[in-house]
């Protein structure tokens, strides 16, 4: 316990194939921390309303840091980062070998790979749909492509 009594801790981004944020970005169970835990909207919001030093007195500072070395505000989410900031905590995560414990890391790391087993299983059983929904969004991709080169002024005026 501190001077300033407990703070609020912000949630990560949640991996873009689960409905909820598990983590806090300081790396705790959001379950453990009942109304302890806000949203990076609702931290933004709080830092705008009352100031970088007064929002710092009700906000876990480990998890303010965080936030913002990995996914600065504005930035919007980007799956590439979210999934990679999974991976890598998980990246070398031991088996429980020689009578060592299970390791929540290695339990993460188990129930990743069945969450990927589930999704190539899923695009397996509808590979016709998957492959139409990425020819479309390439389409899209181009055609933004081909707007902004349009946009853009010639060289030489
Ligand atoms: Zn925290």
């Amino acid at each position: 316990v501190t001077s300033i009594g407990p703070v609020d801790h912000i949630l990560r981004a949640a991996l873009p194939w689960r409905t909820a944020a598990e983590l806090t970005e300081c790396g705790k169970p959001q379950s453990d921390l009942a109304n302890r835990v806000v949203t990076r909207a609702e931290a933004a919001d709080r830092i705008r309303r009352l100031g970088k030093e007064r929002a710092s007195f009700g906000l876990c500072m480990t998890c303010w840091s965080a936030a913002d070395r990995h996914q600065p505000e504005g930035r919007g989410a980007d799956a590439v980062a979210v999934v990679a900031r999974a991976l890598t905590a998980v990246q070398f995560a031991a088996g429980p070998f020689y009578g060592r414990e299970v390791s929540p890391q290695w339990r993460e790391r188990q129930r990743l790979n069945v969450e990927f087993e589930g999704m190539v299983a899923l695009v397996n059983a509808h590979r016709d749909e998957y492959d139409a929904y990425l020819a479309g969004r390439s389409e899209t991709v181009s055609l933004d492509e081909r707007r902004r080169r349009r946009r853009r002024p010639r060289a030489g005026g």
